[in-house]
């Protein structure tokens, strides 16, 4: 269908932060799938897991036990402070079990018409409920009716919450990114997320953070929650989970994790025993490298030499990160810098119109960072025609 508008380019081969097109020309991959590809492409323990795995079991069904999706609960888990986890197979899934587990919360509190908090900027999805949480009419655009049962605040307004929780007793969750990715690497003040946990247990609604894009190291921590001394009710993964292989996880914590009940939700797919070994490799490999702070030493490279090279940039609007969630906020709508970027062999995305933003492999080293720094610069230069102040 009509749905995406590639661009003119396929890739045949990757090999670690790069890809191969159809002409055997390498490009720099400063993007990784969307925040997908943390470990690069082709990574070697991963696809000798993925090769062992096919030729071992590939699918059973939620049927039965699944020993790798259990090791792979465990470990997720244990790593975010968790006690249960759905598995899934993307974040827009993820983000509806998370949802599914908010109206439950609701029945048991006896709230008819329950209400989720969401916020303006947010992005959580294109299935019917992710895509009326999503807080962007265009993602909307002509799917109308939306789903009842949300209610939008500014993103990073703290009063804002407090006044909506004090005047509607139907809310009964609040759904958040640590950090905005689609919405434009939007990152809030410190101590957003203490206030909304603070909140969330003063008027016992279930704190659901989407990590989708944030979590698996790519902030500098595991999850972006714990830059904050917190812990969520519920939380969603997908994205870099399975390096690729898709898979989606909604882990939730106390009462949050004791909701579901045998045939309340469900996937044919959800952790079967491939993907939760794709997963499960892919945690090895991101404990063995120390990626989370890989990620944060990779991030500050990133952010200061782009802030030096970029300084006085009469287009520069802000430049922004945190670990490898990098944005470059301009003062116009900058898309074309995409094919421009593409045209000297890197791989970069622009959202929310004019923000240029990087989310590379976390293994990419600070040569590779370097490049990053100066084909991001040079386009930006000639976009500006030069312009310094
Ligand atoms: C990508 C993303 C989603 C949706 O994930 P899909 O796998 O495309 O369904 C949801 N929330 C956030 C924050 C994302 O970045």
């Amino acid at each position: 269908m009509n749905n995406y508008a590639p661009l003119d380019k396929a890739f045949v081969r990757g090999e670690g932060v790069w890809l191969y097109d159809t002409e055997g020309q390498r490009y720099l991959d400063a993007l990784g799938g969307i925040a997908v590809c943390v470990l690069g492409h082709s990574h070697p323990a991963v696809s000798a897991a993925l090769a062992d795995q096919s030729a071992t079991l590939i699918h059973t069904s939620n049927l039965y036990r699944i020993p790798l999706q259990e090791q792979l609960a465990a470990r997720l888990t244990a790593l975010a402070g968790m006690d249960k986890v759905f598995f899934c197979n993307s974040g827009a899934e993820a983000n509806e079990a998370a949802i599914k587990l908010a109206r439950l919360h609701a029945t048991k509190k006896n709230i008819s018409s329950p209400q989720i908090m969401v916020m303006e900027g947010s992005f959580h999805g294109r299935t019917m409920a992710t895509l009326t949480a999503t807080g962007n009419s265009r993602v909307q655009q002509g799917f109308a009716p939306l789903m009842p049962g949300f209610t939008r605040v500014p993103y990073n307004d703290v009063v804002a919450i407090q006044h909506r929780l004090e005047t509607d007793p139907d809310i009964c969750a609040i759904l958040v990114e640590p950090i905005q990715g689609e919405g434009g690497i939007v990152i809030p003040d410190s101590g957003y997320l203490a206030a909304i946990r603070e909140m969330c247990d003063q008027h016992d609604c279930l704190m659901m953070l989407d990590e989708i894009q944030t979590g698996m190291c790519r902030t500098g921590k595991w999850f972006a929650f714990q830059h904050e001394n917190i812990q969520p009710d519920v939380m969603t993964l997908a994205k870099a989970l399975g390096n690729g292989v898709p898979i989606g996880a909604c882990l939730a914590r106390g009462q949050a994790a004791d909701l579901m009940q045998p045939g309340s939700h469900g996937s044919t797919f959800g952790g079967n025993p491939l993907a939760a070994r794709a997963a499960l490799s892919v945690l090895d490999v991101l404990q063995e490298i120390h990626a989370e702070k890989r990620a944060g030493d990779s991030g500050r490279l990133l952010l200061q030499g782009l802030a030096e090279a970029l300084s006085g940039n009469v287009e520069v609007r802000q430049i922004r990160g945190k670990g490898l969630m990098i944005g470059i906020e301009l003062h116009r709508d900058c898309a074309e810098l995409v094919q421009k970027a593409l045209d000297k062999n890197v791989l970069i995305n622009v959202t929310a119109g004019n923000v240029i933003r990087l989310l590379p492999p976390l293994i990419m080293e600070p040569e590779q960072l370097r490049q990053v720094i100066t084909v991001v610069t040079a386009i930006i230069e000639e976009f500006s025609g030069g312009g310094k102040q």
